[in-house]
């Protein structure tokens, strides 16, 4: 499979992100929550155009599922999704909002929540893991894709299996190292802390699930 490099700009933005924007990794959470509340949001634009898409709010949620044997931390919605090209678009060209475009295309309507602007959260995650792999299945489409990134080497995006349609956004947690402990982005007590600090005002319900064997 052929690796794609980032562009040049965004190979350097991703090594000053990962090293020094953020001087808290937690936010990266943050990061991820407001994109999975992003992507409900556009569904729920596109269910107020569309007559075949009924907007069950039941139906739309986050879930944050911690896996301490294999070291993953995956955030999950069941928003709008991603196809291949979006894929390449958004998570491979690094500062460019999907969402700021998507607030300028639709014009602020009523209820308008939409977080995402700058185009760089997604990448706050490299600061806590080493592997980032999307598994996106987008709205109207059959056909799922991985999208997978070790970071400033590239990325390689191949089909994939997902019954649902949404986004698994999986990261492989870093090990601790003499100076930074990585453990705690799997433990259940600090990750409802930090979903608490940030992101307790996302109007989609927030779930968590806790493995440990
Ligand atoms: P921003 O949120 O400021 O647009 P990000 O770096 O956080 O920038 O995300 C980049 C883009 O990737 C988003 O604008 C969106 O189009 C896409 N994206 C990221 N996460 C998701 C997700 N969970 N579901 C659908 N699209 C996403
Ligand atoms: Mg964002």
């Amino acid at each position: 499979m052929e690796k794609k490099q980032f562009q040049a700009e965004s190979k350097r933005l991703l090594e000053m992100m990962i090293n020094s924007i953020y001087t808290q990794k937690e936010i990266f959470l943050r990061e991820l929550i407001s994109n999975a509340s992003d992507a409900i949001d556009k569904m729920y634009y596109r269910a107020l155009t569309d007559d075949k898409l009924v907007f069950d709010k039941d139906n739309y949620y986050i879930k944050i599922i911690a896996d301490k044997e294999n070291r993953t931390l995956t955030i999950r919605d069941t928003g709008i999704g991603m196809t291949q090209d979006e894929l390449e678009s958004h998570l491979g060209v690094i500062a460019k909002s999907g969402s700021l475009a998507f607030k300028k295309e639709n014009e602020v309507k009523e209820g308008h929540t939409i977080i995402g602007q700058f185009g760089v959260g997604f990448y706050s995650a490299f600061m806590v893991a080493d592997v980032v792999t999307v598994i996106s299945r987008a709205v109207d489409s059959d056909q799922a894709y991985k999208w997978e990134s070790t970071g400033a080497d590239g990325y390689t995006i191949e089909p994939a299996e997902k019954d649902l349609v949404g986004t698994d956004i999986i990261l492989k947690i870093k090990e601790n190292t003499e100076e930074e402990t990585y453990d705690e982005y799997l433990d259940e007590y600090r990750l409802k802390a930090i979903i608490k600090k940030y992101s307790d005002f996302i109007r989609y319900p927030i779930k968590m699930d806790v493995t440990t064997s």
